[in-house]
């Protein structure tokens, strides 16, 4: 059985207790991680504290830069070895787990290039001398906020690693990552890649530790000289970093749930927005923060639309993660299977009715669940308010445009939202009125390296990619100069 290390201090190391991992399509343990707790915890913060009070967070940013560029390659150079085992540790199929890994290495290149880029400011001063003349610079250094822990989720465990790491190196902030213990092993093992081929990254810089959200993750959050956690995660895990975090007063980056609404017009292109919907649905089994989770569809095309739609999902064949006609694969546990099982039995017994799938599907192995259109959910059920994080989506019948952006923002979450028109007046109304960190006008749910994934109400504080996303590691701090 392969045995997946911790990366602490510049050292792999291995732990008392391991994490078995289960390939969710074949039910087979495929590997174990090392089980870290608050002992590795303090270790690593421990490394991160002496990184940063170290030359590391002084040097250029250029020098940082190289080593991003260098996890880059390391990640290119062996692509296909870490495709198979994205695709064995949490079933996603293998057109996405390329894509996945190949953006993860793009990601640190992309964060790379923002070393020359970023800068502070210079601010007008009102201070004078006496003949009025200006005697003042006033200018705004941005420094790296400190040590900080990198939490995530196991459904893009690869680039939400690189969303962290990435921002955290350039600026100089040694960071602390902690995997989700269902999909540790692709992490861990770039872990060991940068063991064996970086062996000059200051050590403490950067760590990886897996381990429980409630022992290893509370360890992290508790520890006083983290000073910041960046989670991607659930709600839940949200709230209790932030209750966690007080008393120490801590900055928190939270990207959560969601609960997107896809708003389809009259105008609508038909095929476009059937296409845009089911991939938006469909994609990872419905297990991304981002996919579309309800869909309002004017009554005027509505029967046109639904049929659409209801074809589309029937056509979406789902099966080996590794056949390339599978548009999805396995969810990613029992757990995760039941949960989308159970909000599918509660949407009937609010009164919606299934119009196709609904069921557990009937495989010999794997977590499979039928692609599934709920009708006729009211606004208040259960399953057009709550992440159901499967391919089940309530469509949903509107008339009135002020009524369909009132339901759309009617909502807990905040994340992504899409609008589905020909028409740049009524596209440039909804893009307003709609309340959600992201819109997709046209389009499917996936955003770019270059934007801002930042979710409004519950959906998440602060967010990550681009220039804002960098800004998040790091504090301001204002010079005034007299002279
Ligand atoms: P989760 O909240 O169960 O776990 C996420 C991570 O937090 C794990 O590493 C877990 O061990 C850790 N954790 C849990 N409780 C913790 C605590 N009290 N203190 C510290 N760490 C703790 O989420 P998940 O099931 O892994 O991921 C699915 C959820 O993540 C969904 O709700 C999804 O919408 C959300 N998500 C959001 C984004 C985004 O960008 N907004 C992206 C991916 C996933």
């Amino acid at each position: 059985m392969a045995q997946y290390r911790n990366y602490i201090a510049g050292e792999l190391v291995g732990a008392d207790e391991w994490i078995d991992v289960e390939n969710p399509y074949t039910q087979q343990i495929i590997g174990q991680a090392a089980k870290g707790g608050e002992a590795e915890a303090n270790q690593a913060v421990e490394a991160a504290v002496a990184a940063y009070h170290s030359t590391w967070p002084k040097l250029p940013p250029e020098v940082r830069a190289g080593y991003l560029k260098r996890f880059a390659q390391l990640i290119r150079d062996h692509q296909q070895e870490l495709t198979d085992l994205l695709i064995a540790e949490q079933a996603k199929i293998a057109g996405l787990a390329g894509v996945e890994i190949g953006f993860t290495a793009s990601y640190f290149d992309y964060y790379a290039g923002w070393a020359d880029i970023y800068t502070g400011e210079v601010i007008n001063s009102s201070s004078a001398r006496g003949d009025g003349t200006s005697n003042e610079n006033i200018w705004l250094n941005w420094k790296p906020i400190g040590p900080v822990a990198g939490i995530c989720p196991w459904n893009f465990p690869f680039f939400v690693m690189a969303r962290k790491v990435a921002p955290a190196i350039l600026t100089g902030c040694p960071i602390v990552v902690k995997p989700s213990s269902t999909t540790p092993l692709t992490t861990l093992r770039f872990a060991e890649l940068i063991a064996e081929n970086i062996p000059d990254l200051p050590k403490g810089a950067l760590s990886f530790v897996a381990g429980g959200g409630s022992t290893l993750g509370v360890a992290l959050t508790k520890h006083p000289d983290i000073q910041m956690v960046s989670l991607t995660g659930s709600v839940e895990a949200g709230v209790e970093i932030v209750k966690n975090s007080a008393d120490k007063v801590m900055k928190t980056s939270l990207e959560l749930g969601g609960k997107a609404p896809a708003i389809v017009f009259p105008d609508a292109d038909m095929d476009l927005a059937v296409k845009g919907v089911t991939d938006s649905r469909l994609i990872f089994s419905g297990q991304v923060c981002n996919c579309c989770e309800r869909a309002y569809v004017h009554e005027s095309i509505y029967d046109e639309f639904v049929s659409k739609l209801k074809a589309a999902f029937e056509a979406a064949q789902y099966g080996d993660p590794n056949d390339p006609a599978s548009v999805y694969s396995s969810q990613v546990d029992r757990a995760q299977l039941e949960k989308i099982d159970a909000a599918t039995r509660r949407a009937e017994e609010q009164g919606a009715t299934i119009l196709t799938g609904g069921r557990v599907a009937d495989r010999p192995t794997g977590y499979f669940f039928q692609p599934t259109i709920v009708e006729g959910a009211a606004q208040d059920s259960d399953v057009v308010r709550k992440e159901v994080f499967g391919p089940v989506l309530p469509v949903v019948k509107w008339s009135d445009y002020d009524q369909v952006i009132a339901w759309a923002n009617d909502c807990e979450y905040g994340l992504t939202s899409s609008v589905f028109s020909t028409n740049v007046n009524t596209v440039m109304r909804a893009v307003k009125d709609l309340d959600f960190g992201e819109t997709y006008v046209n389009r499917e749910h996936f955003e770019g390296l270059q934007g801002f994934h930042a979710g409004w109400r519950k959906s998440g504080i602060g967010g990550a990619d681009g220039k804002h996303g960098l800004y998040e590691y790091l504090q301001s701090q204002v010079v005034y100069l007299r002279y």
